[in-house]
């Protein structure tokens, strides 16, 4: 783990379905963002980032596991923009372009 901070941002919604509450927690890591900006995106420091980032996730999911709770849930991997350079924000593929990952309960596997 680098030097760097881990910030995460967890907001957690309680929603009220029918006579049932679900809660659908969101974890935010807002760490790509600031190596983008230090180190650059598509650097080697952006992409170890995003591998140790990788498994914070698998920690994440194993926890979902061990809480009982994972044949039921939908994990979302998600970014809010992407990157060129040391910004973001313009109109070019690197910046616009993010993944978008869905897993679990009812969502069929997708190819390669
Ligand atoms: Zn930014």
């Amino acid at each position: 783990m680098s030097g760097m901070v881990l910030n995460i941002y967890f907001p957690f919604w309680r929603v009220h379905h029918k006579n049932h509450q679900k809660y659908h927690p969101a974890i935010c890591f807002d760490n790509p963002d600031h190596v983008g900006h230090v180190d650059g995106h598509d650097t080697p420091a952006y992409y170890a980032k995003l591998k140790e980032l990788d498994g914070y996730v698998g920690r994440i999911v194993d926890a979902i596991k061990e809480a009982g709770i994972y044949d039921n849930s939908i994990i979302i991997v998600t970014a809010d923009h992407g990157g060129i350079n040391k910004g973001h924000g313009g109109k070019t593929m690197q910046e616009m372009q993010i993944p978008l990952i869905f897993c679990g309960k009812g969502i069929k596997k997708g190819g390669n």
